[in-house]
């Protein structure tokens, strides 16, 4: 259970039918919901919003001038994708005259007087707030996270061109070389991501340097699908990889910038390249405006994703503490369209609907073998609920793991083209 520090906003807010608004289209005045961050959950509220509530004005606020994808950037890495089809320019989006586009960040919102700063004396009012930033990197839980160790460690875990400099690193380890790979404790963003990391940095290694090796220090003891992923690696590397539990020392104790060093179960080590993943939180400006709990996620109603903390915010997508949902792009997306729906009946005065929320990630252990996990989820007993789910079953034939890589291409390609296409 998340400790809530403010509860001011809680009387009244939990059930879906008191949460109803008066419209707010009165006297000609536009009712204007404002959405930060123009990312997967944040494009996909913007767009449906803009196809279904025509008489909303909508602004986004985006820091970047182009979105970079995360998800896939593993295939990258092995030379299986190449790197610009993780680009995608916001022009189709920004040509949607429903959508105001902001090209700037916001750095601070003001709940009491609803209104998001782009700095002291900018400000964006609104009606209805949706805030969908992503993820913060929490880099003082590890000893001696500065910014030498940050170039040192590349983590390559948010939007933007590091994967470059994790590959270019990649591309410099000698045949022969230890690579280390860090995973965090859960939450955080794409449970299976690190995994998948894993297998494409093997695969890269075992093309070019086939004698080199990877530890994987992990600060949990099992993860998702553990049993399909580490006969596969078996598998396909050899004994390149190992996989160290937070039971036999997993957990990064300390990483040293200056020298490369890190240490892990009392031993230091230089390995040749590290990534180092941090442990995470939600983007730091929900933080920065109080729509964060101590456990650093953003609590959120699971019919309207409205803020607990803070009325008329809605918080989507990596930010949220979304019960059963995993942090992907999937779920994100899933999250805008629900969040934009709420926010379209609320501010035209209905009851939001019951909603109904997807997710679906495929991952690469290999060329042309895939995995897949997901699920649906409902509201239910106050968060969001798994009623169903699936995943790659243990023992499937080549065929169809081949078959699964190929549903993970065609998802990329559908996803990406349905936000930014
Ligand atoms: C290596 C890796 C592999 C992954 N693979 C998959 C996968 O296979 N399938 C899958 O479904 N998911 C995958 N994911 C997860 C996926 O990338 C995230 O879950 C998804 O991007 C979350 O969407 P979001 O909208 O919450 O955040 P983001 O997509 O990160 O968007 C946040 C946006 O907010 C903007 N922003 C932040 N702060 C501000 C501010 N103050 N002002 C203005 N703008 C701001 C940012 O610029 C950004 O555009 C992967 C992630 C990683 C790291």
């Amino acid at each position: 259970m998340v400790a809530i520090k403010r509860r001011k906003f809680l009387n009244g807010l939990m059930t879906a039918g008191a949460l109803v608004a008066a419209p707010r289209s009165f006297a000609g005045a536009r009712a204007h919901v404002v959405i930060v961050g123009g990312g997967v959950g944040g494009i996909a509220a913007a767009r449906h919003l803009a196809t279904h509530y025509p008489e909303i004005a909508i602004t986004m606020i985006e820091a970047n001038p182009a979105y970079t994808c995360c998800f896939s950037s593993g295939a990258v890495l092995a030379d299986l994708r190449e790197r610009s089809s993780l680009d995608f320019a916001y022009d189709r989006v920004r040509q949607t005259d429903a959508i105001k586009w902001i090209n700037a960040r916001a750095t601070r919102i003001d709940v009491e007087k609803s209104v998001v700063h782009l700095s002291e004396q900018e400000t964006v009012a609104y009606d209805r707030l949706i805030v969908a930033p992503g993820i913060g990197l929490d880099f003082d839980q590890i000893d001696g996270f500065d910014g030498a160790a940050q170039v040192r460690f590349p983590h390559s875990y948010v939007l933007g061109g590091d994967i470059d400099l994790l590959k270019s690193r990649l591309a410099a380890v000698e045949d022969g070389g230890l690579v280390v790979l860090s995973v965090p404790a859960r939450p955080y963003r794409c449970t299976p991501a690190p995994y998948e990391r894993v297998s494409m940095i093997a695969h890269y290694l075992k093309s070019h340097k086939p004698k080199s090796k990877i530890l994987v220090l992990d600060n949990k003891d099992e993860f998702p699908l553990m049993d399909r992923i580490l006969p596969a690696w078996d598998r396909f590397y050899g004994g390149m990889i190992e996989w160290v539990p937070l039971e036999f020392g997993g957990q990064v104790e300390r990483v040293n910038g200056a020298d490369g060093s890190l240490v892990y179960d009392g031993q230091t080590i230089r390995p040749d390249l590290a990534n180092v993943i941090p442990p995470q939180r939600a983007g730091d400006i929900a933080r920065a405006s109080g729509l964060s709990a101590d456990d650093g996620w953003c609590p959120v109603d699971p019919v309207t994703l409205q803020s607990l903390l803070a009325g008329n915010v809605h918080v989507i997508g990596d930010a949220a503490e979304a019960g059963d949902m995993s942090k992907s792009a999937h779920a994100a997306a899933s999250m805008g369209d629900v969040c934009a729906a709420a926010v379209g009946r609320l501010l035209t005065g209905r009851d939001p609907m019951p909603p109904a929320y997807d997710n679906a990630c495929y991952f690469l252990i290999a060329p042309n073998h895939g995995l897949q996990v997901g699920g649906a989820y409902q509201a239910e007993h106050g968060r969001i609920t798994g009623t169903r789910g699936f995943s790659s079953a243990i023992g499937e034939t080549d065929m169809t793991r081949a078959a699964t890589a190929a549903a993970g291409d065609r998802w990329f390609g559908e996803f990406t083209d349905d936000l930014f296409g």
